[in-house]
């Protein structure tokens, strides 16, 4: 059963074996499996419950304000300052992101294994949880009746170069190509744990409360004993009743920001001194190219091949389509400017961007009134990787015949010819200049073997508080390179198939 504020009229007391803060790629899974292992779960979402139909709608900016976090103006404080995205909804993320799925890189978990004391992650070990994973979300290469323009594009000029191209796997089912991936599939083709692992955990016996957000993780003798919270009205933010969940095991996954500060608050022990440290971001900058002939990029499935050329160097690109109160953020125009340009280019245009698989560091600390801030530091390396990949996009859009491209920098806007690349290294461009984003936040309680280096143990319990789980982004010990939503889902399965196969330990 779904709860919504409006369903409440007095306040929750419940008890069960296992409550599950979230419920995007960490959270619904692990309740999922929990539930179909006959244990007794609820799901305490802070976001709303917004089904299929509700997502027919070309109100871009009123679904960001239901959907997203801060109605997506979320920022991680730096030089430059980094935009971020995520999901603020049942589903979490998943319900507004692209879809794409790639399991974790050999290369990363080797580096997991030797360097973080995670010896367990080998390929062959996490192969059962990436199947698991797939066959949940049909996971397969894009359908080609639903690939769009602004991919061909993409690739024709990546071929021409010789780059190597990747037809992408994505999360769908019958996916009709209405490019709305980011507000919600209006179709529920894009698999989702909104129409995927929620609906199998409510078939399961589960319970979720929407528009809930938990206060405070509660603990007795060191023990994690469950959580307390609040129903919120999601227009007004005000208080609707009080929420407390007794529970034998605790699972925040609340995101690579919010986690930390939700276990910050409650003021979780931790050796290592590394909770809310070590944010990675896979920074994004985005690139837009204009053509003659129009592209109708807005016709056809969001992201049907990535370049993987650079793959070694920390680069992935891919075409990101976006409704054009989005797109207008993209391009270095602002006021009437923007019109202008929108106007002329919203059908003639390809929006790309390069994803960085960063080795700069942030961190997540609290503020006032329950409050959590994201810094971030670009390194030297990661902005030079961030100029080579804009100048690698700007390269493959010339290929393909663009008439211009708009670049993400203060001083150089827009450039006309392949020899207008090397503007990019010739121009003082400063890291504050460059306009990055990003809709992959990671880290910030890491999973490790020492409890002196990390947050959670190698299947996410926290060190030395037993019956606290993490089972979200927030447990990467490093940038992962690639689409995270696979890896996020796969580790939350491992950890519930940990936890039920070890109930008579865990549930006591
Ligand atoms: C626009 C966009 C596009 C993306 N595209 C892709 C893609 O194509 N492929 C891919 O692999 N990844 C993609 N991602 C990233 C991917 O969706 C996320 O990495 C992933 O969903 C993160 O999982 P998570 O469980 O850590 O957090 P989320 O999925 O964000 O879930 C966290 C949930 O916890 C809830 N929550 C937080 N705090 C509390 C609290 N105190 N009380 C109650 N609930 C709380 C939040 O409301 C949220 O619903 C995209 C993300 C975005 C935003």
């Amino acid at each position: 059963m779904i709860f919504k504020h409006t369903d409440i009229t007095k306040n929750i007391d419940e008890t069960c074996d296992v409550c599950v803060v979230g419920s995007g790629a960490g959270g619904a899974p692990i309740a999922k499996e929990l539930a179909e292992a006959g244990l007794s779960v609820i799901i305490l979402e802070e976001g709303g419950y917004y089904q299929t139909e509700d997502f027919r709608t070309t109100d871009t900016i009123g679904s960001l304000i239901r959907l997203y976090r801060d109605g997506g103006s979320e920022v991680a404080l730096g030089k430059p300052n980094v935009y971020i995205a995520e999901g603020r909804c049942v589903g979490g993320s998943t319900t507004i992101n692209g879809g794409m799925c790639w399991r974790t890189p050999d290369k990363i978990l080797k580096q997991w294994q030797w360097e973080k004391g995670l010896a367990d992650l080998t390929p062959k070990k996490m192969e059962f949880y990436f199947k698991r994973v797939e066959e949940v979300l049909s996971v397969k290469p894009v359908l080609p009746e639903s690939r769009n323009e602004d991919a061909e594009i993409l690739r024709r000029g990546a071929e021409k170069l010789g780059y190597e191209v990747r037809a992408n796997l994505r999360a769908h089912r019958g996916c009709v190509g209405t490019n709305q991936c980011l507000t919600g599939c209006p179709t529920g083709g894009k698999q989702s744990t909104l129409v995927t692992y929620v609906p199998a955990f409510i078939k399961a016996g589960g319970r979720l409360y929407a528009d809930c957000r938990v206060k405070k993780v509660h603990l007795k003798g060191g023990r994690a004993v469950g959580i307390s919270g609040i129903i919120v009205d999601p227009e007004t933010r005000k208080k609707k009743a009080k929420v407390r969940i007794r529970s034998k095991v605790t699972v925040i996954c609340g995101g690579a920001i919010q986690t930390p500060s939700l276990l910050k608050r409650s003021k979780i022990p931790d050796a290592s001194k590394t909770l809310g440290e070590n944010l990675f971001l896979h920074p994004n900058a985005k690139v837009v190219g204009v053509f003659d002939d129009p592209v109708y990029a807005w016709k056809g499935v969001n992201q049907a091949y990535q370049i993987t050329e650079f793959i070694d160097e920390g680069i992935i690109m891919g075409v990101n389509f976006i409704p054009p109160g989005m797109m207008s953020l993209a391009i270095p125009f602002y006021g009437p400017g923007s019109l202008e340009v929108m106007k002329e280019v919203y059908n003639h245009c390809v929006v790309g961007g390069a994803l960085i698989e960063d080795t700069s560091r942030g961190r997540v600390i609290n503020l006032p009134f329950d409050q959590a801030l994201a810094t971030y530091r670009l390194n030297e390396r990661d902005f030079r990787t961030a100029l080579r990949a804009t100048a690698l996009l700007a390269e493959i859009y010339f290929a393909a015949g663009a008439k211009r491209v708009y670049l993400p920098f203060d001083q150089l806007h827009e450039i006309h010819t392949i020899d207008e690349i090397r503007k990019i290294f010739e121009y003082p461009i400063r890291p504050v200049d460059m306009e990055l984003m990003t809709v992959h936040i990671m880290g910030t309680c890491q999973m490790g073997g020492d409890p002196k280096k990390s947050v959670v143990d190698p299947f996410g319990q926290c060190h030395g508080v037993p019956g606290l789980f993490v089972a979200d982004a927030s447990i990467f010990p490093t940038s992962i390179g690639v689409n995270p939503q696979e890896t996020i889902m796969a580790f939350s399965t491992r950890t519930a198939f940990h936890i039920a196969e070890n109930a008579s330990h865990y549930l006591r």
